[in-house]
């Protein structure tokens, strides 16, 4: 198996909603201003993905 190329390079991660290109330590996108630091769950306390909207084990609506 080969590694797939990939675009952007392994450190700058791209942007869940708007796939832009992102900085290392970027806590919002520059281009669409979705929060990029990881939550909890405020009911279930279980980590939510970034640029979630609902928590991915218990459904809840996470706040943005
Ligand atoms: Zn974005
Ligand atoms: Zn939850």
């Amino acid at each position: 198996m080969r590694e797939p190329a990939c675009a952007a390079p392994p450190d700058i991660a791209s942007c869940p909603a708007c796939a832009e290109p992102l900085l290392p330590n970027a806590r919002f996108c520059a281009k669409c201003g979705v929060s990029l630091t990881p939550r909890a769950c405020a009911a279930c306390q279980a980590s939510v993905a970034i640029g979630a909207r609902f928590c991915s084990s218990c459904g809840v609506a996470v706040a943005s």
